[in-house]
């Protein structure tokens, strides 16, 4: 057990008595229940945004024990910090980049997506006058209009990259808006896009490079989208996309949110608790404080409205949630400083789950998670 952000410190004994506790079994259950849903097809993990909460160098590690071969990042700095912490298998970096940066992709042997013909030949450009070869995707835009060039307009891309000598064009994808949604009709509207791009291959009976498109909603959703490679980001950490989206792989969530309580105190009616006096009782209560607040990612808006669990059993937050602690209203049951809180996992038989404080802050899994600050230490199990 070791802490991310604390590398000196091996256990959380004494630390912060607030921690993100991730077990790295259930990843490796949850990477492969998407490899078997996904048969010969290459899974790249997704490991933006500090792994989706998780620890990017720590899951990283990980990833490399399993038989992955390719990581991806959604930016340059997420990458350097893999190559700092000495991961060598292979790094795309799937958002877009500045002429600047292009040098660093170079000398740190990491894969660009190249989203525009001007991109792609200031990348050649550069891998010439660096001596180099550039592992590119090129990005096709088939209904985000994000990044990319648009599938009606890609094939002086696609001609282009076959003239540059400094490049190698390893893949070439584009992304889903829609792949979560019960109506699939716009996802599919985009795979047959893709297709469309995809025919000047055999048109011009050059070799195919890596086909990929499958974001989670994809690979749960669409198997006629998984061509050569996946990129599950979400999935992988155990979490649904949406709501509405069939759950054809199982997958169990790797985060728990854990504290303890530090203070107790009875709360006579009358007197609100917490900033702006938004909650009071009418009675009597037992009132806890849990060293915990919007400073650290749990959201101010779940005020009045999420739960926490102590000995098993489900209380209410009660007034605004503070930059560094929030309130508990346990009623007239019994609890003790040092008890454990569980915000977000599971605890005799009861789960929190990151949609149930999603639900609470009026937001996606993917923010609950990914707002999860560094200062909260990361212990891996
Ligand atoms: C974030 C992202 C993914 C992973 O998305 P999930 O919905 O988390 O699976 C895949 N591809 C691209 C381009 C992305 O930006």
């Amino acid at each position: 057990m070791y802490i991310a952000n604390h590398p000196t410190i091996t256990t959380n004994k004494g630390l912060r008595p607030t921690y993100v506790e991730v077990d790295l079994g259930r990843l490796t259950d949850n990477y492969k229940a998407i490899q078997s849903k996904v048969g010969d097809v290459t899974v790249m993990p997704i490991l933006k945004a500090n792994a989706y909460g998780h620890g990017l160098v720590e899951v990283a590690k990980h990833m490399a024990t399993l038989d992955v071969k390719q990581l991806g990042v959604a930016y340059l700095e997420e990458a350097l910090l893999l190559r700092e912490a000495a991961i060598q298998l292979p790094i795309f970096v799937l958002g877009g980049i500045l002429d600047s940066q292009v040098p660093m992709f170079l000398e740190h042997d990491l894969t660009l997506a190249a989203s525009s013909l001007e991109k792609l030949k200031q990348v050649d450009e550069a891998a010439e006058a660096m001596g180099k070869r550039a592992k590119v995707h090129l990005k096709i835009d088939t209904g985000m209009e994000r990044i990319g060039v648009h599938y009606y307009s890609a094939e002086s891309l696609l001609e282009a990259s076959l003239k540059c000598k400094h490049v190698e064009i390893e893949g070439i994808f584009s992304h889903f808006a829609n792949a979560d949604a019960a109506d699939l009709s716009s996802a599919r509207l985009q795979i047959e896009r893709f297709e469309e791009v995809l025919d000047f291959y055999e048109r011009r009976s050059v070799p195919t490079p890596l086909r990929h498109m499958a974001n989670s909603g994809a690979i749960l959703q669409l198997p006629e989208s998984y061509l050569d490679i996946v990129r599950p980001g979400i999935l992988l950490f155990g979490v649904y996309p949406s709501h509405e989206v069939q759950q054809t792989v199982a997958v169990q969530p790797a985060l728990s949110w854990k504290s303890t309580v530090v203070y107790f105190k009875v709360v006579k009616p009358g007197h609100p608790v917490s900033y702006g006096s938004t909650w009071e009782s009418d009675h009597n209560v037992r009132v806890v404080t849990v060293p915990v607040g919007y400073g650290d990612g749990y959201f101010r808006s779940m005020s009045n409205k999420a739960e926490v669990m102590l000995s098993g059993k489900r209380y209410p937050v009660v007034g605004r949630v503070c930059m560094d602690q929030f309130m508990v209203n346990i009623e007239w049951d019994s609890a003790y400083n040092g008890d454990e809180v569980v915000l977000v996992g599971e605890m005799e038989g009861e789960r929190i789950t990151v949609e149930d404080l999603a639900a609470w802050a009026g937001t996606i899994p993917y923010e609950v998670l990914t707002n999860i600050n560094t200062r909260v230490p990361r212990v891996y199990i």
